[in-house]
């Protein structure tokens, strides 16, 4: 039997290669595992590849036969395109079936069940093996029995280990020979905009796996940093904690990772010592109001402030990033930003625009954040405007209710020129990479 991993184009980048398919390696080498002698797997790397259509149709019509084909779709921005490279290889070779998971799946399964001939919901550890070795239309995978604590790490000999492996990822630091990780899935927040907080807890590695993973990387790959891709790097549960930096620190590693703004001082300290050379924390939004309207109502601009304070006195850096377009925003949202910058000033920034994504609670219920419409053209759902030019403008596939109970809203052409301006502002002060 014969299986193919696609990995879609991530056209929304400007750059692919500096994230790695980490889900997909991770589930292959987990069947690979599963499956032994029964099956031969490889990926099809198709990322970079859309920005030239000629070149990205060519690559359709290499993909050979397979049995099965099987996709892991995180962002919605992906979907379109995954939909007509399964009708392409679907018209081509109709034998084939085509199995997806992944958040996307997680938040739609009504129109992916469409799509695709088997979906899978939540963790699917168990669920691709089952997928393949029996026929079901849908599959819902269980975070309980699934815990991600001792599952295998991906195998990057999967792929060519320069498309794996990069030393842009840290290049505001040095020459580094770098990868990407998750030592957690998962997020216990419920912050109104997002979708990756699924399971709504973290489930985080063992100790002993990080500690193995790290070696592996840096003995097979001579790897010096580590991007933890983890939604909160810096676990609040001391028990958890601590052994995980550890298991860090003891690996003698560089890494960098995101996390939140509770993060404590005491914690700081110690992902310092461990090799933490900057957190991102995902502020979103300076104004105290717009928090409490997207739930994220453990933050406030103070504890921001001292997060960052914090960081710098211990000598870390601090990336924030923020989100405009968000509902409720005061009109002198730019302003305001910009004079937090300035007080507090964080060494990186990223802005990028608001992007209601399916199954988030602002999606499922725009009416109470005064949206009177989303496109339903995932092609548009894309976050990144305006970061390296002006031509580069997906995105804001929304419009708010000019009047609505959180007042005067602005229109897109707004949302629009108020990011064009942040991001011309910070590129004069060289806060973005
Ligand atoms: S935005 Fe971050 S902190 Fe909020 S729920 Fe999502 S993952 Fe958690």
């Amino acid at each position: 039997m014969k299986l193919s991993f696609i990995i879609p184009s991530w056209h929304y980048f400007d750059d692919p290669f500096k994230l790695q398919p980490y889900w997909e390696l991770y589930y292959a080498t987990i069947l690979r595992e599963q499956l032994a002698e029964r099956a031969t797997i490889d990926l099809i790397d198709l990322r970079g590849k859309s920005k030239n259509i000629k070149d990205f149709s060519n690559e359709l019509q290499n993909i050979e036969e397979s049995d099965y084909y099987l996709y892991w779709v995180m962002k919605t921005g992906d979907a379109k395109e995954v939909y007509s490279i399964v009708d392409f290889l679907k018209s081509k070779f109709p034998k084939s079936k085509h199995i997806a998971g992944g958040t996307h799946i997680d938040m739609l399964p009504e129109e992916c069940t469409e799509k695709f001939d088997t979906i899978l919901v939540g963790p699917a550890e168990k669920n691709f093996k089952e997928a393949i070795m029996n026929n079901h239309k849908k599959l819902v995978g269980s975070y309980s029995t699934e815990t991600f604590e001792n599952t295998p790490f991906p195998d990057r000999g999967l792929l060519p280990a320069k498309s794996l492996f990069s030393k842009e990822m840290f290049k505001q630091y040095g020459d580094y020979n770098a990868t990407m990780v998750y030592f957690s899935r998962g997020c216990f927040y419920k912050c109104a905009y997002c979708v990756y907080n699924v399971p709504n807890k973290l489930q985080s590695k063992s100790p002993k796996m990080i500690l193995n993973e790290i070696e592996y990387l840096k003995k097979n790959f001579k790897t010096e940093a580590i991007l933890l891709k983890d939604e909160i790097a810096l676990n609040p549960n001391k028990k958890i904690f601590h052994p995980q930096m550890d298991a860090i620190g003891n690996s003698n590693i560089l890494w960098r990772g995101q996390t939140t703004s509770v993060g404590s001082k005491e914690q700081l300290k110690i992902a310092k010592e461990t090799g933490c050379l900057e957190l991102s924390v995902g502020i979103e939004t300076v104004d105290n109001d717009v928090m409490k309207i997207i739930n994220k109502t453990w933050q406030s601009d103070k504890i921001i402030a001292n997060f960052i304070n914090n960081a710098k006195e211990i000598g870390i850096k601090v990336k924030i990033c923020l989100i405009f377009g968000l509902p409720g925003e005061p009109k002198n949202i730019v302003e305001k930003t910009i004079k937090f910058i300035e007080t507090y000033k964080p060494d990186y920034v990223s802005l990028s625009g608001f992007c209601p994504i399916p199954g988030s609670p602002i999606f499922k219920n725009p009416e109470k954040y005064g949206i009177e419409f989303i496109d339903k053209d995932w092609d548009k759902h894309a976050h990144l405007l305006f970061r390296f030019s002006d031509q580069e403008e997906v995105g804001l596939p929304f419009r708010y209710k000019k009047q609505s109970h959180l007042g005067n809203q602005f229109s897109r052409d707004q949302i629009a020129g108020n990011i064009k301006q942040v991001q011309r502002w910070l590129s004069t002060q060289s806060m973005t990479y």
